[in-house]
């Protein structure tokens, strides 16, 4: 079971569209009723990788949820295999989640770090983090970074920071002695997510925004 299907079975099979037509899918090549693919994603859409059929008339029922319902791409959700489950979950529940250890082989997180803009449910893989154009590994190695990005942020280091080649110094000068090890130690240890672009560290700082803050800073 693939990780569109188990979530379409956790949300109870919903068939939002009419399917005026019959064939294979274009998405997803079983033999169904399909809508046709306009109805179901914009005249814009490009992202047809791994689309059995690209070509064909349109898409299952399945296939016509996975992409035309909205909510699918505004936040992060969480899919189970067994048994087969759709969880909605806000940033805090799925860093709290993420801390929670490795990502198992039978999940699989979606997180669209700019909601609405892509679908990313239709393609996630199980056993990673799939974000904009990338699925992720989570593995032990990855709750201890996140941790450690934690730690930063409890020292008073916010989001812009934590990707600066070194810690400000306006914030190293107010830490006590103890606390200044510990966020130099930190810092080290979070060097391998602090490349340009790393999307591991653009997950960990969208998940740990704090809402509020986020929403005063537009
Ligand atoms: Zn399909």
């Amino acid at each position: 079971m693939d990780v569109l299907t188990a979530a379409w079975v956790g949300a109870g099979s919903p068939t939002p569209l009419l399917s005026t037509l019959t064939g294979q899918c274009s998405h997803c090549g079983a033999h169904e009723h399909l809508t046709p693919l306009r109805a179901v994603v914009s005249k814009q859409f490009t992202g047809f990788d791994g689309w059995a059929n690209p070509s064909g008339r349109g898409v299952c029922p399945m296939c016509a949820w996975g992409y035309s319902t909205a909510e699918l791409r505004a936040g992060a959700h969480l899919i189970t295999r067994k048994p087969a489950s759709l969880t909605s979950l806000g940033r805090a529940g799925v860093a709290d989640f993420l801390r929670s250890g490795p990502l198992k082989a039978g999940d699989a997180l979606v997180v669209p770090l700019r909601p609405g803009r892509k679908h990313l449910l239709p393609a996630a893989v199980w056993g990673r983090v799939s974000i904009e154009d990338v699925d992720l590994a989570w593995s032990h190695q990855e709750v201890r970074l996140l941790r450690q990005l934690d730690q930063l942020r409890t020292l008073g280091f916010g989001s812009r920071m934590l990707t600066a080649a070194a810690p400000p110094f306006h914030v190293m000068k107010n830490l006590a002695q103890e606390q200044f090890r510990q966020a130099l130690q930190a810092w080290d240890l979070l060097e391998p997510w602090r490349q340009q672009g790393n999307p591991w560290m653009a997950l960990a700082v969208h998940i740990t925004t704090p809402t509020t803050t986020k929403e005063s800073r537009r």
